[in-house]
């Protein structure tokens, strides 16, 4: 009797043992089983046989072998490994990435992928007169949420799913079941096209020109690595704003397919990467392999098959993709490297641009990263020579960039309406009159920060954050953007029982209100994650945008990432200095990279672009730097504070949080975990706190962290793992806690 050792997927850092009945396939090294566990069946993965049984425990048998073939290579097993090991993860969760989503955990019956998900729509209500409208309006004159949406369907053109119509419109499915039961409102169950690079959903791609000599050099160098010359030190593309890196990524990608190979690329988040997505579909058609979680479990099981089978040698998508089959690549590139997407916030919390490195340099693949903005380790592990820098200084068909204009708000007069500053109203009217689309940024959706009582000053507070909700007209409601929690807009103050209300700190709507008032007659839209809840409304805005329906799109990062518009002359940031007040060491290297993201998407035509930054901080380096589009300023001036104060790129990080339901035992538990952290300060290691978390209450639990530096990374390994192993003693079964290692956010 064969005995195996099983990796479950869940946070358990062990393995169990399991018996392998004598007519069952032996599974290879990684291959999928399924297996009871605390009375629940679930797949796992195959470890290793042992020839050892534990003792006094009576062995389960293995139930079935899902995997009789090898799917993992070898060097998947050794980036497994590497993963587990580096995150302090246990193995099981890091496996699951190698598979598709929705084929591991808890096993179900039967294992036909399906096809695609139905869900219920509803319905657009029919044709009806002004008579009949009032009388259905009267008949839900005492129920509100009924009323609202019963006229939302009055304006549906195509039947929309209802969860989205009831999250859009802060109502439960149930005010719809009440409708439907009045005859009122027809719901139909209806197939989800979720797929929008699939048939019909292609951007339009414009015919390209010849190369820069820039790009021709890049194209060069990288083909000269994957024809194996030279070393395999990691390329770092460093492209401005519209430089054409992915004609590069293109070309890459065309050189190692010609040699047989295959190609893995990243984009920060597939959602807005599609302009990206179609230049690779035009170019290599059904060679590419489109991953993203929007797809049903049949599209993926399918996409997979097609990488694993070799008939999709090359593969585009958001982070997971890195794990795509494909047995081994040839050349990994990573668009917009600077990208906190890529960061996973649950375990394993990977850095995938790190992850494509260490992947790249175990199977002797090229590795190009690639962004307008470097962070700051990727640019400082160029100077080191570590990577190798190439550089497109400028933009492609001699196009200029945009002349920036910043704005002090803090001037007299300056502002003339909510969010909009006088210069940047006279803007907007001479990009109308000359046919130009404008976009509007602000890193801030519905429409006010918060509500606050101008008697007494109470605001808003979540009840399960500690942050403010933050104020959505529309049906208007208080809404926290942490853990979604909605309630109704008070008529008086809670604490004081005063009736002056006021809102406080502009959002999305309200600029888009301003705007419309401004400019009645303009075609105007919002882009936040409001108004694209229905899945895959950001590539109907964005079409819209390209076929010149829209004149001005008022939105939030969303419209700075991934648009090529040729239509858009001018961009108009409402507030530049937000984000540089975070408590976090990357705010103005975040600050920095936002902006120069938004100002690029301005002139990408025939006609130079403009952009106008409204801030209260005029002088600050990193407005001056991003209005000069000068990326080497900013990376000068930065470093030195980075390295001054003992941040990354000049130190490793972790971030330990340890969270729970009750406040006293969790700061107790941080308190006890630095303790035993202080005690092994020195040679190297320096604890930070412990501290309350900047967000020191999130969905519910409270939350304190330490932060750990380290000179180099060995010091972190032995630390983190010394301190997994003791977290039940430390922080108590009441209590989790978390080790986030290289963090991109401390919050
Ligand atoms: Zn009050
Ligand atoms: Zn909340």
């Amino acid at each position: 009797m064969a005995l195996i050792r099983v990796a479950l997927p869940l946070p358990l850092d062990r393995l169990f043992t399991y018996r392998l009945d004598a007519d069952a396939p032996a599974p290879p090294r990684g291959g999928r089983v399924v297996v009871e566990f605390r009375r629940r069946r679930l797949v796992g993965f195959a470890i290793e046989t042992t020839a050892e049984e534990p003792e006094g425990v009576r062995l389960k048998a293995v139930e079935r072998v899902l995997d009789t073939e090898p799917v993992i290579s070898d060097t998947e097993w050794s980036l497994a490994e590497w993963m587990a090991r580096y995150y302090v993860a246990p193995i099981g969760l890091v496996l699951r990435l190698f598979y598709p989503p929705g084929s591991t955990g808890e096993a179900e019956d039967g294992d036909g992928p399906g096809g695609a998900p139905r869900r219920r729509h509803v319905l657009p209500a029919p044709e009806m007169g002004a008579e009949e409208r009032a009388a259905i309006a009267s008949t839900l004159a005492r129920a509100p949420q009924q009323r609202r949406v019963w006229s939302a369907t009055l304006e549906l053109d195509e039947p929309v799913e209802q969860a989205a119509l009831c999250e859009a419109l802060g109502v439960s499915a149930g005010v719809v079941a009440a409708l439907v039961a009045r005859g009122l409102v027809r719901v139909e169950d209806r197939e989800v096209v979720l797929d929008p690079y699939g048939a019909g959903g292609q951007l339009e791609v414009a015919a390209e020109g010849d190369s820069t000599p820039e790009q021709s050099a890049a194209i060069a160098e990288i083909r000269q690595a994957l024809s194996g010359g030279g070393e395999l030190t990691p390329f770092l593309l460093q492209g401005i704003t519209g430089s054409g890196k992915t004609r590069v990524y293109v070309e890459a990608v065309a050189a190692a397919l010609e040699r047989g190979g295959k190609a893995i690329v990243l984009v920060p988040e597939i959602g807005l990467a599609a302009p990206t997505v179609a230049r690779f579909r035009a170019r290599f058609g059904e060679r590419v392999a489109v991953l993203h979680s929007g797809l049903s479990r049949g599209e993926r099981a399918s996409a997979w098959n097609r990488v694993r089978s070799g008939a999709a040698p090359i593969v585009v998508g958001a982070r997971s993709a890195l794990f795509a089959p494909v047995g081994r690549a040839d050349l990994v590139v990573v668009d917009e490297e600077h990208e906190t997407a890529y960061k996973q916030d649950e375990t394993p919390r990977y850095l995938a641009r790190d992850v494509a490195v260490y992947r790249a340099s175990l199977e002797g693949a090229v590795a190009v990263l690639g962004s307008a903005t470097p962070s700051l380790e990727s640019r400082s592990n160029a100077e080191a020579g570590k990577y190798r820098r190439l550089s497109l200084p400028a933009r492609i068909a001699g196009r200029p960039l945009p002349t920036v204009e910043i704005v002090d708000l803090a001037g007299e007069g300056a502002v003339v309406a909510p969010g909009l500053s006088d210069v940047l109203v006279a803007a907007i009217a001479d990009a109308l009159e000359s046919g130009d689309q404008a976009l509007l940024f602000l890193n801030r959706r519905g429409f006010a920060a918060f509500l606050q009582c101008t008697d007494c000053g109470w605001v808003g507070p979540c009840p399960n954050c500690k942050i403010s909700l933050t104020y959505h007209r529309g049906s208007p409601r208080l809404l926290c953007h942490y853990c979604d929690h909605r309630e109704p807009v008070p008529d008086f103050c809670p604490a004081c029982a005063g009736r002056r209300l006021d809102t406080r700190g502009i959002g999305t709507q309200q600029v888009e209100t301003a705007v419309r008032t401004r400019f009645p007659d303009a075609r105007i839209a919002r882009m936040d994650l409001d108004t694209t809840g229905p899945k895959w409304s950001h590539a109907r805005l964005y079409r819209a945008m390209q076929a010149l329906e829209i004149d001005i799109l008022v939105g939030t990062q969303m419209i700075a990432k991934g648009f090529d518009l040729p239509g858009v002359g001018l961009v108009g940031v409402v507030s530049a200095d937000t984000a540089l007040h975070f408590p976090d060491f990357r705010s103005t290297e975040r600050t920095f990279q936002l902006l120069v993201q938004v100002a690029g998407r301005a002139g990408r035509g025939d006609r130079p672009g403009r952009v106008v930054f409204q801030t209260y901080l005029p002088e600050h380096f990193v407005l001056t730097a991003a209005a000069a589009h000068d990326y080497e300023a900013f990376y000068r001036r930065e470093k030195p504070d980075r390295l001054g104060l003992g941040y990354p790129p000049a130190t490793r990080l972790a971030n330990v949080v340890a969270s729970g339901k009750d406040a006293a035992s969790v700061e107790e538990a941080m308190a006890r975990v630095a303790d035993h952290l202080r005690r092994r300060e020195a040679g190297g290691l320096t604890v930070v706190g412990p501290a309350p978390c900047p967000l020191e209450r999130l969905r519910g639990r409270w939350r304190h962290h330490v932060l750990l530096k380290a000179e180099v990374a060995p010091i972190l390994d032995r630390t983190l793992h010394d301190l997994a192993r003791r977290e039940d003693a430390l922080v108590g079964t009441a209590n989790r806690l978390e080790i986030d290692r290289d963090p991109m956010s401390l919050l």
